[in-house]
């Protein structure tokens, strides 16, 4: 199979899909590899890397969409890229269909086949391929509160670790999956004073036996938020219930009761996020500020630390992209169902439940 790789266009992505041990791998199977120039330096992987390991450097995505039978990417296709996505191809990447109808009928009018990183599911139900980019976000979560509880970025002023004689500062993590659990974990190794809220008991109780002694696990009911809020320094947003908007936990009025200059670091924005009063940033221009309390609510967290997040992706969905390209697409998907869960689009044909009800679209 001829495998491209071509330069994420979304603004703010630096990340790429295939590292050179992922062209090396697919190689030694008997694919080849077209990598469009480029691609891989804003992760710090230079053509040169690429060359040396077999693959073929492409000068233009034009030429990349146009030869591969299977595009492995980052981002979802960006409105440019969809006229160059050709009847029969394959696209491996985050798609996120539900959340946009342009995207979902450039791909239907395609003709392509879209196997969705955010939809594979394992046999034990988690979702691989979204894991990586949430201990991502939850242990940078607790870096960029740090900066942003700094006096020149508005904030109280704070150390997280206090020092001797200085209490440290108190976090609080609503949400204690994924990224709850990463952002604790940092935020424990920090010296600060940690309440991790859930309301699943089985994972709490999990939490309690792995996390440091600095780390309370609490059941997160409205009476303990409210009184995390008057506490707490710095506040993570991590919930999610799967397929739906965030809740919203903290209320526009809670604000109030919160210290001024303290920090909310929303990870859970992509879903609507759990604080009343987010609305997604970006990089470029990532907080605000309400009632005195800073907001951070950017919503591709990952995507600032590329380097990371390029290897942190590219080691989980590698063995998947080995998968694909080995049996041929139909073979292997009727051989495995986390890659029957991960294809939403069957050349031109919505194939995934949720998204044809979000459109009203056949399935
Ligand atoms: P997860 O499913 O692993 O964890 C979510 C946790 O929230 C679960 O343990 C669940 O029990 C808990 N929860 C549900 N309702 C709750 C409530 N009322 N109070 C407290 N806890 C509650 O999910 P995750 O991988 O940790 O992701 C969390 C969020 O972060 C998601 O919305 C995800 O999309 C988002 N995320 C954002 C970025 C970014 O760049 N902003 C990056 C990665 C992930």
């Amino acid at each position: 199979m001829i495998i491209g790789v071509p330069t994420e266009v979304k603004s703010d992505e630096y990340r790429v899909a295939l590292l050179p041990v992922g062209v090396e791998e697919l190689i030694a199977r008997g694919h080849q590899v077209l990598i469009q120039s480029a691609a891989g330096v804003g992760s710090g992987v230079t053509d040169e890397d690429y060359l040396q390991c077999g693959a073929e450097l492409c000068q233009t995505a034009d030429e990349v969409f146009e030869r591969a039978d299977m595009i492995i990417k980052v981002k979802e296709p960006q409105p440019d890229e969809y006229a160059k996505v050709r009847p029969g191809q394959i696209l491996f990447t985050y798609f996120h269909f539900a959340a946009s109808r342009d995207l979902t009928d450039g791909m239907l009018a395609s003709g392509s086949t879209c196997i969705a990183y955010e939809t594979l599911r394992d046999e034990q139900g988690r979702l691989p391929l979204l894991t990586p980019m949430s201990e991502v976000a939850g242990r940078m979560s607790i870096q960029e509160g740090a900066k942003y509880l700094e006096k020149p970025q508005m904030g109280r002023g704070i150390l997280l670790s206090g020092v001797p004689g200085v209490a440290p500062a108190h976090i609080t993590i609503l949400g204690g999956g994924v990224v709850g659990a990463n952002a604790a974990k940092i935020a424990a190794g920090f010296g600060a004073d940690v309440a991790i809220l859930d309301v699943n008991l089985d994972r709490l109780r999990y939490l309690d036996d792995v996390m440091p002694a600095n780390v309370d696990c609490l059941y997160s009911d409205r009476h303990t938020i409210l009184e995390q809020l008057t506490r707490a320094d710095l506040v993570i947003g991590a919930v999610l219930i799967p397929g739906a908007k965030a809740p919203r936990l903290v209320r526009a009025e809670d604000l109030k009761r919160m210290k001024p200059g303290s920090v909310v670091i929303d990870v859970a924005v992509d879903q609507g996020g759990c604080i009343e009063t987010t609305r997604p940033t970006t990089h470029r221009d990532p907080t605000y500020i309400i009632d005195d309390v800073v907001h951070y609510c950017v919503a591709n967290m990952p995507g600032a630390v590329g380097r990371t997040s390029t290897f942190a992706l590219c080691n989980a969905t590698l063995p998947w992209v080995i998968r694909i390209a080995g049996g041929g697409l139909m073979e292997s998907v009727k051989a495995s169902a986390p890659l029957r869960s991960a294809v939403n689009i069957y050349q031109g044909k919505v194939v995934h439940q949720p998204v044809a009800d979000a459109f009203g679209l056949p399935c």
